[in-house]
């Protein structure tokens, strides 16, 4: 059961700059401590990037956008792309462990969902471009007009911690499906995964200088988003950052994509399978310690299953096993940082103040002398003021309020700036569509959650995102089309 020696056949790593296909240190020799949030010990050293880093890394990535990379067939890059998906499956136990390590999340979500998924990126990505055309129009007997695609350039790729691996291969992966070269900036807090990846990139014979990274702050992020020689951002964080991060690359009028935060709503109808409704709930609400972007934390429920749903979504809850991220009964892990951990429980106690009644958890786990453990918590008796029902908590906490109609509850569905995603259940097939299509969020499932086919398009509307990922949306992106007319 205990999986301490699986642990111990992986050291966590010190994490270095990659620049030109070397990993280099900070000029200014800075550095900070990475900390295993399970057990607040220190992981390794993570140099700290400067401006004078973002400038190496943009300068090498512009040079590389020509010679060996920008005349390569696009035969041969995919290979490399379905390449680099073939090597992180072969580390994949190794990149698991990192990831568990630098997240707290359980090393079985790691090698299910994270690793997994992110050699599905590239080996998607890799298929897609070889098989994807652009657009042709015939003009009468007048003209021929036809696209055709160029990388955009020197792409920024910003990432947050909760998925790190992840959400950094879904934007690397069709960035250099599309030629682009790029400088990665992790999230800080979580930076060992995307350390390894750019040493698997070149070991899959992606030549040097295409993919950079720079590890730092916020304000190492800053540096590439306002980088005059970057010519697009690709942002996954927060909505504020977002805002920060548009005005940062206003002046030099890059493009942007944005998947922001959101306070996703789960429908629960009263004619819904209950048993399919509850399994899917729990994953919805508590998966990845809750720190999903697209978990249900706001949930609502028809009064007439109200209590029958509450009575067995508790039980369900009382189930999970919060604990040690490499223990293979462990559901819930720990938060990401301290500052999470302080970030999540501030939301308790406003809860508390705000009078709401916990059915279950509530407050920091007992029994551990270190890490950043919270209980799963159900709370109920909050109204749609509540600042735990708007705010993203972004933790195993999630709100349940009844309510009686389908308008009056798409009316508190939409009633938010947030517009991520969503989930509705019901067997009433003609009122899944109906209200379905009514929710103001880029992404709606029916009767599932998070059931991604990566051809669609992903991202959020409203203060949730701007454009979309996925298939065709990241080529648009990360691809510029030019348009030749062919007078007939
Ligand atoms: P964050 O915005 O604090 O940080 C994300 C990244 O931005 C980090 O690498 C950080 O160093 C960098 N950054 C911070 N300030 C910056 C600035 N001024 N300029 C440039 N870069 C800057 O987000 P986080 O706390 O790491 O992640 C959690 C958030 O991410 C949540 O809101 C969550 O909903 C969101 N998220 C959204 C999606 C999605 O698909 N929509 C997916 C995952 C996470």
């Amino acid at each position: 059961m205990q999986t301490t020696e699986t642990k111990s056949k992986v050291k966590p790593i010190d994490c270095s700059h990659y620049i030109n296909g070397k990993y280099v240190p900070s000029g200014s020799g800075k550095t900070f401590e990475n900390i295993n949030p399970a057990t607040e010990e220190k992981l390794g050293d993570v140099q700290i990037g400067s401006k004078e880093e973002i400038d190496q890394a943009v300068s090498t990535a512009r040079k590389a956008l020509t010679g060996e990379w920008g005349d390569m067939p696009l035969t041969k890059r995919s290979a490399i792309i379905r390449k680099i998906g073939d090597v992180i499956l072969e580390r994949k136990e190794e990149l698991a462990i990192l990831e568990s390590l630098d997240t707290g999340k359980p090393l079985s979500l790691s090698k299910k969902v994270d690793i997994d998924r992110a050699a599905y990126n590239f080996h998607f990505f890799a298929d897609y471009m070889t098989t994807v055309g652009n657009e042709t129009y015939q003009q009468d007997d007048i003209a021929i007009h036809y696209a055709v695609r160029r990388p955009v350039g020197v792409v920024g790729l910003i990432n947050p911690w909760n998925l790190p691996l992840l959400l950094m291969t879904w934007k690397l992966a069709p960035a250099l499906a599309a030629g682009n070269t790029v400088v990665m900036k992790p999230s800080e807090v979580t930076p060992m995964t995307a350390t390894v990846l750019a040493q698997i990139c070149s070991d899959a014979g992606v030549p040097d200088g295409v993919v950079n990274m720079v590890h730092g702050f916020g304000d190492t992020g800053a540096a590439l988003s306002s980088h005059a020689d970057v010519d697009a951002i690709a942002f996954t964080g927060e909505t504020i950052t977002g805002s920060a991060i548009m005005e940062s690359a206003a002046p030099t009028l890059k493009k942007v994509s944005f998947e922001l935060g959101g306070k996703n709503p789960n429908i629960i109808f009263a004619d819904a399978d209950l048993d399919d409704t509850i399994e899917t709930t729990m994953r919805s609400s508590f998966m990845n310690q809750g720190e999903v972007c697209f978990c249900g934390s706001r949930i609502y429920v028809e009064r007439a299953i109200y209590d029958e749903f509450l009575e067995r979504f508790v039980a369900e809850t009382k189930k999970l096993k919060v604990g040690d991220p490499f223990k293979d009964d462990t559901n819930i892990g720990a938060l990401v940082s301290e500052e999470h951990y302080n970030k999540v429980l501030s939301y308790l106690d406003i809860a508390k103040e705000e009078g709401g009644n916990f059915l279950i958890g509530g407050t920091a786990s007992k029994g551990f002398e270190k890490g950043f453990f919270v209980d799963p918590t159900i709370i109920t008796g909050l109204g749609p003021d509540s600042r735990c029902v708007r705010e993203e908590i972004f933790g195993p906490v999630v709100t349940v309020i009844p309510f009686d109609t389908e308008e009056e509850v798409l009316e508190q569905v939409n009633d938010t700036n947030y517009g991520l995603g969503a989930s509705v259940w019901t067997s009433d097939i003609k009122r899944a569509h109906r209200f379905g299509g009514k929710i103001e969020a880029g992404m709606v499932w029916i009767n599932t959650w998070f059931l991604r086919d990566l051809r669609t398009p992903f991202g959020g509307m409203k203060h949730s995102g701007i454009g979309r990922e996925g298939g065709a949306h990241s080529l648009d992106f990360y691809s510029e089309l030019s348009n030749i007319t062919v007078k007939l």
